[in-house]
C-alpha cells in the first residue's frame, strides 16, 4: 500500500469509527493535549479521564500549573503512578512560562528539550493541537506499524525503534494530520489490540503482513524476559493518640520522589533508633497484613507495622506531617501508601 493509500484508509476509518469525544479533544490546546499524553503513558484512557478532568479543573492552563506547588501537582497525580511524569510536567510548565511566555513552542526540537517530553509526545502535541506534520510512535502506534510490516525484534532495540520511526514518518500525511494521529492511536487502542486484534474489520487488513502471516499477535516481539528482584522493607505507621499518622516528605529524586510516606526501614532496630531519636514512647509494634508493590525494575515487599505513639510526640517539623486520616490534607501519596493509610484508618 502506498503511503497515501495507507493514510486515506486510516482517515476513512477515523471518520466512521474514531474517538471524537475524549475530554482532551474538547477545547483542544497544546496544554490539554500535553497533559493527556503524559497521563496516557502506561495508563488506559478510562483510568485517565477522571484524573484529567480533576487536573484541568484545578490547573486549567500552563500558567496555573507553573504556579502550583509540587504538593498540589503530586496530589492531583496520586494513584496514577510513575510520579516523575508529574514532576517533569511541573518543571516543563515553568519552562514554558519562563522561556516561551506561556506559549508552547511550535518547533519539535524545542518541545523535545522540555523535561518529560519525548519525540512521540512532541509529535502528538504538534500534530493534534497545532496541525503540524509530525509523526508519533506511542505504544499503540508501534504495535500497528510493527504488525503492518511484520517488523521483527523488540521495539526497545535501537535498530527496531529506528525502523518504526522511519515507517511512522513515511505514512504521516500532509493534510488532516491531527485526525490521522488520533486515528492511529484509536486503531491501536480499539482494533489492533495486544492480544485480540480485530483484523476482519481493520482498514489496513489488505496490506498487513502480520495478518497475512497469520500471526498478528507475534508482533511486536516481546521484551526479552528478565526476572526482577524482590526487596523488603518495614513501614511503621506511627500513630499518635489522635489517630494521626506520621509521614515524611521523600527527597525529590529517587523512588516516590517528593511524595509523603511513612518511614521506610530495614528492620526493627532502625525503628527503635527512630523512636529514640524523636524522643517518643510507643506501644509494641503490631504486624499488619503485608503488601507487595511492583515497580518496573523490582518488587517491594512492604511489612507494615502499626506503632501507637503514647508520649513525647509534638508538632511535626518541616518535611514531616501528622496526617489526619479522617480529614486528609492535599498531599501527594504513592498508591501503596494510600492503601496502607486506609487500612490504618480502620484501626482508629
Ligand atoms: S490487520 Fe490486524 S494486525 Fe494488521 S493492523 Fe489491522 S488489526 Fe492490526
Amino acid at each position: 500500500m502506498s503511503s497515501s493509500l495507507f493514510s486515506d484508509a486510516v482517515l476513512a476509518w477515523y471518520d466512521q469509527h474514531g474517538r471524537k469525544d475524549l475530554p482532551w479533544q474538547h477545547a483542544m490546546t497544546p496544554y490539554r493535549v500535553w497533559v493527556s499524553e503524559i497521563m496516557l503513558q502506561q495508563t488506559q484512557v478510562a483510568t485517565v479521564i477522571p484524573y484529567f478532568e480533576r487536573f484541568m479543573q484545578a490547573l486549567p492552563d500552563v500558567g496555573a500549573l507553573a504556579a502550583a506547588t509540587p504538593d498540589e501537582v503530586l496530589h492531583l497525580w496520586t494513584g496514577l503512578g510513575y510520579y516523575s511524569r508529574a514532576r517533569n510536567l511541573h518543571k516543563s510548565a515553568q519552562r514554558v512560562v519562563e522561556d516561551y511566555a506561556g506559549d508552547f513552542p511550535r518547533d519539535l526540537e524545542q518541545l523535545v528539550s522540555l523535561p518529560g517530553i519525548g519525540r512521540s509526545t512532541a509529535g502528538a502535541i504538534a500534530s493534534l493541537s497545532m496541525g503540524l506534520r509530525a509523526p508519533i510512535l506511542d505504544g499503540n502506534v508501534k504495535r500497528v506499524l510493527a504488525r503492518y510490516h511484520a517488523v521483527a525484534g523488540w521495539p526497545g532495540e535501537k535498530a527496531v525503534h529506528d525502523r518504526l520511526w522511519l515507517i511512522a514518518e513515511r505514512y504521516t500525511p500532509h493534510s488532516r494530520v491531527h485526525h490521522y494521529t488520533q486515528a492511529m492511536m484509536d486503531l491501536g487502542a480499539t482494533l489492533c489490540t495486544r492480544s485480540k486484534p480485530s483484523c476482519l474489520v481493520c482498514p489496513l487488513q489488505s496490506g498487513c503482513e502480520a495478518r497475512m502471516l497469520g500471526q498478528p499477535t507475534q508482533y511486536p516481539h516481546a521484551k526479552p524476559r528478565k526476572q526482577i528482584p524482590v526487596r523488603q522493607c518495614l513501614m511503621p505507621l506511627l500513630m499518635n493518640p489522635d489517630g494521626d499518622v506520621w509521614l515524611q516528605r521523600r527527597p525529590d529524586s529517587g523512588l516516590w520522589g517528593g511524595l509523603w510516606c511513612p518511614p521506610q526501614l530495614d528492620d526493627q532496630l532502625q525503628l527503635q533508633s527512630l523512636l529514640a531519636q524523636q524522643g517518643w514512647e510507643a506501644e509494641e509494634p503490631q504486624l499488619l497484613e503485608p503488601l507487595r508493590h511492583t515497580f518496573s525494575h523490582f518488587h517491594l515487599d512492604i511489612q507494615p507495622l502499626l506503632v501507637r505513639v503514647t508520649a513525647g510526640h509534638g508538632v511535626a517539623e518541616a518535611g514531616q506531617v501528622w496526617y489526619n486520616l479522617r480529614q486528609p490534607s492535599r498531599l501527594g501519596l504513592a498508591a501503596p501508601v494510600k492503601k496502607l493509610l486506609s487500612r490504618a484508618e480502620l484501626t482508629i
